[in-house]
Order: C-alpha cells, then sequence, then structure tokens
C-alpha cells in the first residue's frame, strides 16, 4: 500500500532528492538485515564502519555538521536526506552515533581550536566515541557523581566507575565527566574531560541484558592518566559543557529519528493494517483501527515539524527536553500498535539485526526498545521537570546543594 507522507518543509529541493534516491539504490546494502541478524560483534562493527564510510563519501555521515568540518547541509536538504534513508531501509548508524552527535557538538561548542582539529576528522575516519556520564549513584542525578580527576602537573589523576555506558566496548575515545573539587557546590566541582580509551588504568565490562545483548559498559578507572589538554572548558565548569552534550542528545539526534518514525516507522505500521488475516479480512477496515492510524499520523507528523523547527533554531530553554519526551511517548505508541496489530507473529519472531535501531522489524522487540528512549540523556520525568522548571517558569523542585 502507498501511503503519502506529508512534507513538514516548505521547500523540497527535487533535484537533491533524486540525486539521494539514485544513490540509495546504489548504495543501501540490500541483504544487511539477514547478514547482522545474529551477527558477531566483529561483523557489526566492521559493516557499521563500511557503512559510515560509504555515506561519508557522498557527503552524506555528517550532514549536521558545519560545512568547514564536513558537513553544512541545510535543514531542507538534512530531512530529505533522512527521508530518503528511511524510505530506502538504509541501516542506522548505531556505532557512530555518540561520534557525530554528542562527542562533535560537545568539541563544536565548548572544545578547543586544537580539539577540534584533532579529533573532528579523526571522527570522519572512524573514531568511535562513548559517552561516561552515569555512575552508579549518580543517574537523573548526575551532580552526585563521585569519579574524581585530580591535578597533578601536567595531568589528571582520575580514579572512579562508570556505568551504561552506549558502546564503550567499541570506542576509541569517551567524554568523560570527573569531579575535580569536591569541596565545591555539587555542579561547580565538575570537568569535562576527553579520554583515550586505550590509557592504562581502563577496564571496560559489557554488561549482558536480559535479550542476551550488550548495549552498555561498566568503565573503570584505576589512576587513568588524562593529559590536561584533554580538559574541556575550564576546571570546574564541567557541568555547563556536559550541557551542550545533553542538548545535543535530547534534540539535535531526533530530527534523523523522527523522519526514520514518518517515513520508515509509519508506512511499516500501514502495511500491517492492510495487509489480510487468514479469514481475509484487513485490521484496516475496522474503522478503529483506521482512526488510530489516523491518529498516530497526526502525531508524527506534529513531532517532524517539532524537531525540524527546534534544529533551524529558535530554541526556547527547554524545546530539546520537549523534542526528546516527545519523540519517546510516540515511538511508543507506534511500536506497542504494531505489536497489537502483528498479533502471534510479531509475538514470535524475535530476531533483531544488529544495526538497527527500534526499527528491527520485529514491532514486540522494537515496543519492548522503545521505552530504552525514555531513559538516556534524562528520563522523561526529568525531562516534565526541565519543561516545567525552565520552560513554563514553574515553581522549582526542591534540590540539594
Ligand atoms: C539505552 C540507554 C543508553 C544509555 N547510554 C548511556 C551512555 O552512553 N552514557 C551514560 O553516561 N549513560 C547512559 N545511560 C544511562 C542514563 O543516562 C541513566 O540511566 C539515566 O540518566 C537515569 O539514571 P538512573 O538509571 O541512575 O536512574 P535513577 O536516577 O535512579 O532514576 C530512577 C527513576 O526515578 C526517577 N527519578 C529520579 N529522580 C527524579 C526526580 N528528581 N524527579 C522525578 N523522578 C525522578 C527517574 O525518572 C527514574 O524513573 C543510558 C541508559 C539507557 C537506558
Amino acid at each position: 500500500m502507498t501511503v503519502a507522507i506529508p512534507a513538514v518543509r516548505s521547500r523540497d529541493d527535487a533535484e537533491f532528492r533524486s540525486a539521494v534516491r539514485e544513490w540509495c539504490r546504489e548504495h543501501v546494502p540490500p541483504d544487511w538485515r539477514t547478514t547482522q541478524s545474529g551477527a558477531s560483534d566483529t561483523t557489526f562493527v566492521d559493516f557499521q564502519k563500511n557503512w559510515f564510510a560509504t555515506l561519508r563519501g557522498a557527503g552524506y555521515a555528517v550532514p549536521h555538521w558545519p560545512a568547514e568540518w564536513g558537513g553544512g547541509m541545510s535543514v531542507d536538504d538534512q530531512i530529505v536526506l533522512y527521508q530518503e534513508l528511511a524510505a530506502h531501509d538504509a541501516p542506522r548508524l548505531v556505532l557512530p552515533f555518540v561520534s557525530i552527535h554528542h562527542a562533535a557538538s560537545t568539541l563544536l561548542a565548548a572544545g578547543t581550536e586544537e580539539q577540534r582539529r584533532r579529533h573532528l576528522p579523526a571522527i570522519l575516519d572512524g573514531q568511535i566515541w562513548c559517552q561516561g556520564f552515569s555512575e552508579p549513584g549518580a543517574g537523573s542525578d548526575m551532580a552526585a557523581l563521585t569519579t574524581s580527576a585530580r591535578r597533578t602537573g601536567d595531568v589528571y589523576v582520575v580514579n572512579g566507575q562508570k556505568v551504561w555506558a552506549s558502546g564503550a566496548m567499541h570506542a576509541d575515545w569517551c567524554l568523560l565527566l570527573a569531579r575535580t573539587d569536591p569541596n565545591a557546590p555539587k555542579r561547580q566541582g565538575i570537568s569535562y574531560f576527553l579520554l583515550d580509551m586505550s590509557t592504562p588504568g581502563v577496564d571496560v565490562r559489557p554488561i549482558r541484558q536480559a535479550t542476551g545483548e550488550s548495549h552498555f559498559c561498566e568503565i573503570f578507572l584505576d589512576d587513568v592518566e588524562i593529559p590536561a589538554t584533554a580538559l574541556v572548558g575550564p576546571e570546574n565548569d564541567g557541568w555547563r559543557v556536559a550541557q551542550e552534550t545533553l542538548g545535543a542528545e535530547r534534540g539535535m539526534t531526533m530530527l534523523e529519528l523522527a523522519e526514520r518514525l514518518g517515513h520508515g516507522g509509519f508506512p511499516w505500521l500501514v502495511d500491517l493494517c492492510a495487509r489480510s488475516g487468514p479469514d481475509g479480512e484487513r485490521p484496516l477496515d475496522d474503522p478503529r483501527v483506521a482512526d488510530r492510524l489516523a491518529a498516530l499520523e497526526t502525531e508524527i507528523t506534529g513531532l517532524r515539524l517539532l524537531c525540524a523547527d527546534f534544529v533551524a533554531g529558535g530554541r526556547g530553554p527547554a524545546d530539546a527536553s520537549v523534542v526528546k519526551l516527545y519523540y519517546s511517548e510516540v515511538l511508543q505508541r507506534v511500536t506497542d500498535f504494531g505489536a497489537e496489530i502483528g498479533g502471534l507473529d510479531a509475538q514470535t519472531r524475535l530476531r533483531k539485526p544488529l544495526s538497527s535501531g527500534w526499527e528491527s522489524g520485529n514491532w514486540v522487540l522494537d515496543f519492548i526498545g522503545s521505552w530504552e528512549w525514555t531513559i538516556p540523556g534524562g528520563t522523561s520525568e526529568i525531562q516534565r521537570t526541565i519543561i516545567g522548571e525552565r520552560g513554563l517558569g514553574l515553581p522549582r523542585e526542591p534540590k540539594g546543594s
């Protein structure tokens, strides 16, 4: 069934769209879902690096970066690019996600020129990054972190433990938060570092999840020496720098994901509803199903508009939180409906291609995966608090020092 997906921007460069379309037809690996199902870690890493290099060759790997660093695509063109990639069922960039979004945004906003020159080209060459913010006692209350960094001469000596670091087992570098002043008020004593993961004293242990995957890791830091030149922003100003990283995690990354939902997930859902069951009936013929689809389509279009406006600028203090919160909720409703309509088949086909995100093609796994989005970068409860306090100016939640 063909689904007419509304445009969310007024300008659609037909020539650019047709070039991307042609490129996708030629370059999207047609069999990636099969080869990435049950693949080993090495196969996954090789595949992701090759796909990234292929996109880079076309200028499509980091469209959101400034032109001088290899990006420079307008928001309209980025939207077209993401739409076409989704429509051609291209694999997602799962492995370099933190590198091209979180690390790059942080370096661009708060890094030194030398740090940018060192790392941005390396990221384009395939350097992989992870994010070491959370600790066993510091998740939502990130300012409670206790990993310490003590300056001795030209280095900081770091000790502590991080947890839930996505992809850290494959990472070359880490965005690390550590406490440099134990006596300062909680948020004022934190510094932000770039950590080379091959430094002696760094021990990465993957965490086995209930699904059998190991998406994230613990990182143990034992007398790890970080050169003072790897400090991002001034000492003890890491909380402010971390807001740049979190802003990217909550906002910028959603443009692609929202278009994926509109041009990948939603058409799949409509397809599923249009398929005849064993009795010859189609779910779509039930007006309640049609109503639900119409409501979801409206929500997805709203989400895409929100993301496009956010990325185009004019951001309010809580806009990134609004975008992230809304994306995770719409995603849950879409995948939940897919699991419901997919029936027994959706419950029993439980293989997930490694290079997919939530869009594995299995609605139950995708529904479970959709819950992930309500946690990283700040849980939905935390986003609501930010929206209430910073966006709506409601009274602040009582906090510690
Ligand atoms: C898929 C995934 C990937 C992740 N990747 C990374 C990564 O790469 N790097 C990294 O550093 N971390 C990562 N995380 C960790 C993530 O950032 C934390 O899990 C998150 O910040 C929540 O912290 P917590 O798990 O300690 O939960 P807690 O802070 O203990 O929260 C538990 C519950 O209490 C609620 N709660 C807590 N405080 C408040 C409050 N003040 N008001 C209302 N409700 C509250 C929370 O919303 C939540 O529902 C990832 C997590 C997931 C799920």
